[in-house]
């Protein structure tokens, strides 16, 4: 069995949803089908459940109604049967009255959990409302049936496993299986979701669920870049990274998966294969155990990030100073990512800075505090960084016009990570480009 998981610009447009219908249906292998929301509509999801939070009912009213003259409009050219747009319709008003329903009721974190919920309903089923009109068989398996997160958030992987394979037991003869991404059960039974972006998240965790053959996540771009294509002008895919080195990339910034979805594959040992909707027979990014070449593969930047310095003549050949300031962002829940150190000072840096204020006015009875904002960490990713000779030379003198914050270096064999003010990102990221690769 493998799994197909699709994101929003995939299902955005009804060609091209007609598009991943044609993927799924190239040859006759079970699949799981994962589906994120049709592209915006999760955006808008969120500014509903924030104008309500608001208490501004007439905002959220309108954009409720915005969204569902999009999907009024989507049913039709993706339908072509009465009965199927007949289906269509009776889908699109139980969503949307539910939605009118929301609002005359008073709003809260759950509620708003639920609303969120509506974009990966509404993309899955209409999506298999268009394969019983083409007549392709299909079982429609409900996210909400089998993927749990327990009260810390984190997926129960065991009880997904459990679950997804006793329903799937059900369908021996079935081939295709239609779910959403995204969505899940808490521990308190609510509807809940796995994050923004979690689509690929649930994909990977239900590859590892059922151990599937292999986790394929289809978008529009043709694999992980070894540059941010957005801001760089020359970037190409790369054919094979390791879970390591995929890790690494999407969390310090690759957009194009889920930071977290690569670690159910990694420990199930499933490849991960990141493939283009566009281009569907272009090889793409294939990620496994397996540790390939030497050397810089990929450049990534990862924005929003403030540095914390905290600097005592009292860690002075002291013992447990660091401890004491770990333990201040661990009690406000606040990850670190990078850290350097010298005998004196001591600088972290962080993105999440709902808690900066208290983990100040804490760290203050340390040292002395300084806090520098809108910083950028780029980070440099492949393998044997550590091993290989002059990499870091290169690296240096690629960045020599501008300050670097931060550098780690060492921490794994796969990653050196610099900080810089946001406002060398561009530069630096084009100029390691000219820099480390070979074009
Ligand atoms: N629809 C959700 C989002 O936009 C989940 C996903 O697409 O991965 O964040
Ligand atoms: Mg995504």
């Amino acid at each position: 069995m493998k799994i197909m998981k699709f994101g929003g610009t995939s299902v955005g447009k009804p060609e091209r949803m007609h598009q991943v219908k044609d993927l799924i249906t190239r040859d006759n292998n079970k699949k799981i089908v994962v589906l994120s929301a049709l592209s915006g509509t999760t955006n808008a999801l969120v500014a509903i459940g924030e104008a309500l939070a608001d208490a501004n009912k007439d905002l959220a009213k309108e954009k409720i109604e915005a969204l569902h003259q999009h999907y009024l409009t989507f049913y039709k050219q993706l339908l072509k049967s009465d009965a199927a747009q007949k289906k269509a319709e009776k889908i699109i008003k139980e969503h949307f009255e539910f939605l009118n329903i929301i609002l005359k009721i008073s709003f809260n974190e759950a509620i708003n959990r639920d609303i969120l919920a509506q974009g990966e309903l509404l993309s899955t089923k209409l999506f298999f409302t268009l394969l019983q009109e083409l007549g392709i068989g299909a079982v429609f398996l409900p996210a909400l049936d089998f993927m749990s997160i327990d009260e810390n958030h984190e997926p129960e992987l065991k009880k997904i496993s459990e679950k997804l394979k006793a329903i799937l037991a059900n369908y021996p003869q079935d081939r295709i299986f239609v779910t959403q991404g995204y969505i899940c059960k808490n521990h308190r039974n609510e509807v809940d979701n796995l994050k923004r972006g979690g689509s690929d998240y649930s994909a990977s965790l239900i590859g590892a669920a059922i151990n599937s053959e292999v986790i394929e996540i289809w978008t529009d771009i043709d694999g992980m870049h070894n540059n941010d294509p957005r801001i760089v002008d020359k970037t190409r895919p790369i054919a094979q990274l390791s879970f390591d080195e995929a890790a690494e990339l999407a969390y310090f910034g690759a957009k194009i998966l889920h930071p977290a979805s690569i670690w159910p594959a990694q420990q199930y040992n499933i490849p991960v294969k990141l493939l283009n909707t566009m281009e569907p027979d272009a090889p793409g990014t294939t990620i496994t155990a397996k540790e390939q070449g030497s050397g810089v593969k990929a450049l990534a930047a990862k924005d929003g990030i403030t540095a914390i310095k905290i600097k005592s003549s009292r860690m002075l050949l002291a013992y447990g100073f660091l401890r004491k300031v770990f333990e201040v962002f661990e009690k406000y829940k606040t990850s670190i990512d990078m850290i350097t150190t010298s005998e004196v000072a001591v600088s972290v840096t962080i993105d999440d800075l709902s808690h900066l204020a208290e983990i100040i006015k804490e760290l203050e009875i340390y040292g002395t505090v300084e806090v520098d904002s809108n910083q950028t960490i780029v980070s440099i990713v492949g393998n044997m960084i550590a091993e290989s000779k002059g990499t870091m030379a290169k690296i240096m003198n690629c960045l020599k016009d501008y300050p670097i914050r931060m550098v780690s270096y060492g921490g794994s064999r796969h990653n050196v990570s610099l900080l810089l003010d946001a406002k060398y990102k561009n530069e630096a990221l084009k100029s390691l480009n000219e820099g480390l690769f070979e074009w």
